[in-house]
Order: structure tokens, then sequence, then C-alpha cells
């Protein structure tokens, strides 16, 4: 029988619900216990793909091309497994299907309610995950806040599951914030109290309540919140604010949330090996010798556009024991400011995905600058297509050469449309999208940091090198060092006069693991690690004599 935690939140978003969700999946999986995880989205849309990135912040993309919530990242990332479609559940879809339903008529009679119809096709998704995960423990994560108006049919399913599949199988896990007041000095409980006031009402009575805090939680206040929300007191668990998010799974340890979790679900776990989070945790708050790079896109007033990329990165300068400094360059900024000012003391250059023309000048020159001053580039999809556009207005030596996507009457189109695409006219989820294949050219610094010769990568894009550019920008230099298998499409190119600018069309960062670099990042890192910029230079070793 498959067991089931719901999470929700309460007092305000951005608390660290996922990260929180992640690190209970990461307690159990330490204890040898399978688990797979869901994350629910209140909003309307079927999916992320189609919301700006202000909006939502990064799309991440599993391998079976779903397009879904930053959160899937994270859960990847500390669980280490490789999620489904079936891992992100939005209200779009689930209303989509009742309707498509309904005017099928399988309802046929009968009058279509949130209760009973919407919150079933609910359950269902929870009940399809639990039989493909085939994990002993699902854990579902409720999207927005406790309260929200669009959240409410969510939040119903999840009470139904209790008796749906027994009390022994279920459990309520809410994570809340205590705000901190200055002038008095203190964590302030009531938030939390309305919050789970709130569930109770809906008829839900959490078992495990999760403090976030910037400040450390006395016991007095673990005590009343203990009290007031009918919790006991050890499942009340403080999570105050940590300097890296690969730490919270060994605070939730120590605070006894595994133990707590296995026995209140009654589960077989053995002894928990979380060794590896240690020597993770130990490593990143060493003090390490910091590597600059810089990542210039248009989206950066919001990090959180670019999640996975600033994990993938911090990953890979972590193996060759750096710390990452990640410039923020906005590409708008570099039309209108001097590139060597924004980008002097970058010892490597990042141009990560991005959709529309706006900034892509300024990304072309970040990509000229690299080239010309042999800094360290790694290119990301748009980043690829960038680069690709720099070389060939090098080699043709005007300004003409374009993405179809920005200019569509370039007459040097070299990156345009995939022929499959120029069919398609509506915009949700007709990408090529998820893994696909890629057969590596022997030699390329792209297959010398694999070591492998086919390769599975994640996509996400409309637009594509051009093959009618091939041998133009080939003799000047450019190799292409990764196509798929029938040799028609060209996955990964590099330069061949330039210590490392090799740029992918897929999204490597989607792939990176805490203690598993990216082989493309992991070596981007490693050639920029050793580029001497402004405020890079190590400092000398005096003499002895002196
Ligand atoms: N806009 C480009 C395309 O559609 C790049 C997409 C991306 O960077 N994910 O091909």
């Amino acid at each position: 029988m498959t067991k089931y935690i719901f999470i929700t939140g309460g007092v305000v978003s951005s608390v660290g619900k996922g990260i929180a969700v992640a690190s209970i999946g990461t307690l159990l999986k330490s204890r040898k216990i399978t688990v797979s995880v869901q994350k629910l989205d209140p909003y309307l849309n079927v999916d992320p793909g189609t919301m700006s990135p202000y909006q939502h912040g990064e799309v991440f993309v599993t391998q079976d091309g779903a397009e879904t919530d930053l959160d899937l990242g994270n859960y990847e990332r500390f669980i280490d497994v490789n999620l489904t479609a079936e891992s992100n559940v939005t209200s779009g879809q689930i209303y989509s299907a009742v309707i498509a339903k309904e005017r099928r008529g399988d309802f046929l009679g009968g009058t279509i309610q949130v209760v009973p119809h919407v919150t079933t096709e609910i359950k269902e998704q929870f009940k399809k995950l639990a039989e493909k995960s085939q994990a002993k423990v699902v854990i579902i994560e409720v999207g927005g806040t406790v309260g929200d108006i669009e959240g409410q049919p969510f939040l119903e399913a999840i009470r139904q599951m209790r008796n749906d599949v027994g009390r022994d199988n279920v459990l309520y896990v809410h994570v809340t914030l205590l705000p901190y007041l200055t002038s008095t000095q203190e964590l302030k409980t009531k938030p939390t109290q309305h919050s789970v006031n709130e569930l109770r009402r809906i008829g839900i009575q959490p078992d495990i309540i999760i403090c976030r805090s910037d400040y450390p939680i006395s016991e007095g206040i673990r005590d009343k919140i203990s009290l007031f929300c009918d919790v006991e007191r050890q499942a009340v668990i403080p999570l105050p604010t940590v300097d890296t998010i690969y730490e919270v799974p060994l605070l939730l340890e120590e605070e006894g949330l595994g133990q707590l979790v296995v026995n209140k679900l009654g589960l077989k776990a053995r002894k928990p090996d979380l060794s590896q989070w240690q020597e993770l945790t130990r490593r990143i708050k060493e003090p390490l010798e910091p590597v600059n790079i810089a990542l210039v896109g248009k989206y950066v007033e919001l990090q959180d556009a670019y999640f996975s990329v600033r994990e993938a990165l911090s990953h890979a300068a972590l193996y060759h024991n750096r710390c990452l400094n990640l410039l923020w360059v906005h590409s708008e900024d570099l039309e209108k400011d001097d590139t060597d000012t924004l980008l002097r003391s970058a010892q490597g250059i990042v141009i990560p995905g991005g959709f529309g023309a706006r900034g892509i000048e300024g990304m072309v020159k970040a990509a000229s600058y690299a080239r010309n001053n042999e800094i360290p580039y790694l290119g990301l999809c748009l980043g690829m297509q960038v680069m690709v556009i720099e070389f060939a207005r090098y080699v043709v030596g005007s300004n003409e050469p374009n993405s179809t996507e920005l200019d569509a009457s370039t007459p040097y189109p070299v990156i345009d449309l995939l022929p499959e695409q120029k069919k398609v006219k509506t915009k949700g989820g007709t990408m090529r999208l998820g893994n696909y294949p890629c057969q590596l050219v022997d030699g390329s610094r792209a297959a010398n940091a694999y070591e492998k010769s086919l390769v599975y990568e994640r996509h996400r894009h409309r637009l594509e090198f051009n093959n009618q550019f091939r041998t133009l920008l080939q003799e000047a230099g450019m190799v292409y060092s990764g196509l798929s298998p029938d040799g028609k499409l060209v996955e990964l190119c590099e330069l061949a006069n330039h210590p490392w600018m090799v740029s992918c069309q897929f999204h490597p960062e989607f792939n990176s693991r805490p203690s598993r670099p990216h082989p493309l990042f992991r070596d981007f890192i490693g050639v920029a690690k050793d580029i001497l910029r402004e405020g890079a230079q190590p400092s000398l070793p005096l003499p002895s004599n002196l």
C-alpha cells in the first residue's frame, strides 16, 4: 500500500516549502525507502510553459518532455530521481480533463461539480503517480498558501484521501513562517495559528508543523505552537534560514523529522545514511577561492528564472573546490554600456536559454567578447544560437546573420525554425521537448567532457542551427561536436581556435546533481577557474627571505 505525505503552506508563499518537500524525500531515501514526488499547482494554465519567467521563474523540463514547476528541479537534485510528467499537476490540467470527459459523455445525466468530479480527478492523479512510480511513499506538495481560492479543490481532495486510503497511510505536514518583530525582538506564532485554523476549518489537522524562521526558535515558541495548534511537541520542527539549501535535510534530521515520519506512517526503514550530505555541506562551508562567472541573461532581475543554471554552476564550482561568484549581467545593459566594464572580472561567460528579441544584441556582444578575449563560454540553448549568430557575423563581416526568431527577413538565417515547427500554430506544449539522443564527435571538447559517444539531453526550443551554413562556418573554425544520430541536427558546437567555447542546443543544467556535476558545466568551470581576470589574481607567495 502506498503511503502519502501531503505538504501544505501557511502564512506566506516562498518560505521554501519545495526545499522542505525535497528534504523529506531525502530523509526517506537515506533510509532506503522509495519515494516519488508530485507538485500541485493551483493556477489555471495547463503548464507553466506559456508563462513569462518573470511570473513563474524557470520552467523545468522533465526527461519525458513536460514543462513543469521549478520545484521539480529541487526534487530531482535532492532525491536524485528523474521525474516524469505525472509529477506536476495543475488546475488547468484537472479542469481540461473533467470537461473533456463531460463532452465525451462520461457523466451523462449528471451535474458536474467541484466535489466530487474535480476532486476525484485530482485524486486519480495521486494514484496514477503511485502506480507508475511504484514508490512506497508519494510526497505531494500543494502549491500556494492555505486560503487561496484556487487551491481549495486540491485541499478538499487531500482531505478526502485520509478516508479513501486510511488514516495510517496519510500524513499532513504544514510549513509556515514565524515572522520576527524587530520592535519587540520576538518571533510571532499568531499567523501560524491562523493558518492551522484555516486548515482545520476544511477538515485537515496537521500532524507535523515545520516552522521557517530567520531567527532561532526557542523552546517556549515550540510549546506554544504545540498547544495552540494541537500538534505533539516533537512534531513542531524548527527550520531556521541556512546558508545553503543542501543543509536543510541535515537540519530536519537533527530535529528528528525522519524518524517521526517513519513512526507516524509505520514504515520499515534502515538506519539513515546522510554521509553524502554531510560531506557536501562541509565542503560548501569551507572557505573556498571564488570563480567569477558572468551569467548574461535578460531575466536577471528574477534570479529564479535561472535556478537550475545557477545550481549546475555551483555544483561544478564545488567539484573544483571553488565557490561560485555569479555576476548577474543584464543583456540590455551590455547594449548600452561598455562590454569590458561589465565583463572584465568574468573568468567565464554563460548565456542561458530565453525567448524573443529583447536583449539579444547584448548577448551577441558578450559572445563576441568571449571569443576575442579567449574567455571560456558556455551557451545553453539560446546561448548556442547566440554563439552561432556571433560567429557567422564575424565570418561574413556584417551584422546581418541572425535567427529568424529575431529577424524574419535576414539574408543569413543561421538559426531557423525546425521543419516540423513550421506548421505549428499553437504555443502550449508544442516545442521540441524532453530527451533526445546526441552523438558526440570523437576528440571534441564535448566528447572529452562526457567520456561517452551517445548521450541523452533535455530540450525546449523551436529553432535550430540551419544546415545551409554548416560548411561556411566549419571552414572558419566551428566544430559540430554533437549531432542527432541521423546527422541532421547540430546539438553541440564549439570553436576550434578558442580555449573553451562550447554550446549546446539542449539544457544540460537539468541533469546536474550536487555531488555529480554535469560534464559540460564541470569542464567549463575547470577551464574558467584558471583564467586570470581583474580581481581574480591569486595572492603571491612571499619570498621567505623578505
Ligand atoms: N528561443 C529559442 C528557441 O525557441 C531558444 C529557446 C531556449 O533557449 N530554451 O529555439
